[in-house]
């Protein structure tokens, strides 16, 4: 593996038995506070997209956010945060989505996006994938035009890919 990626993964901790029993919590805070590997792990996202023509990065809330807002400086695009319910204030989007570990829902402004504008959904986990196809049903519910998502780890065990329409790409920078 690129030498890059094994740093980024040696500043991921895994905590077992977190939120609840059974799950293994990947946590990105030692990541986010190491400046090199929080850089190259934003250049690593990038890397796919480069002149891909992203207009709007959206980021889920609320690790997606902190990749996400990174990544629009990267590609030169606009950040739109997709929210979790009633923290954005009317007129919204909703799709309502099951998770790895609970119900919940995604929110957007109603004019968050533009018509045909180039989106990009960022994550910090695909876990089951329900989070991250919600995301794709509210940028394409907005009119805006998919052009794949990114997300920094992927737990293949749980099949989240399966749930992603492969007419755009889904990439990971790591597999566990
Ligand atoms: P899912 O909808 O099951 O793909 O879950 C993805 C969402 O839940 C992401 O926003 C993650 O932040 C969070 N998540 C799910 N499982 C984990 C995990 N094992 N470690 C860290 N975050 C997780």
């Amino acid at each position: 593996m690129d030498s890059s990626l094994t740093q980024i993964r040696a500043l991921i901790r895994a905590v077992a038995d977190f939120p609840k029993a059974g799950v293994v919590f990947r946590d990105i805070t030692p990541l986010l506070a190491d400046a090199g590997g929080f850089a190259r792990c934003v250049d690593a996202l990038a890397e796919p997209w480069q002149g891909s023509g992203v207009q709007a990065v959206c980021g889920i809330e609320s690790r997606g956010f902190i990749f996400g807002a990174a990544l629009a400086q990267k590609l030169h695009a606009g950040f739109v945060p997709l929210r979790k319910p009633n923290k954005l204030p009317p007129p919204v989007v909703a799709v309502d989505y099951a998770l790895e570990y609970g119900v919940d829902r995604l929110e957007a402004r109603n004019d968050a996006l533009r018509v045909g504008e180039r989106a990009l959904i960022v994550d910090d986990v695909l876990a089951t994938g329900g989070t991250v196809a919600a995301a794709r049903a509210l940028v394409e519910k907005l009119g805006a035009q998919l052009v794949g998502a990114s997300v920094v780890i992927e737990l293949a065990a749980l099949q989240g890919r399966a749930r992603w329409q492969d007419d755009a790409p889904l990439h990971a920078l790591l597999r566990y």
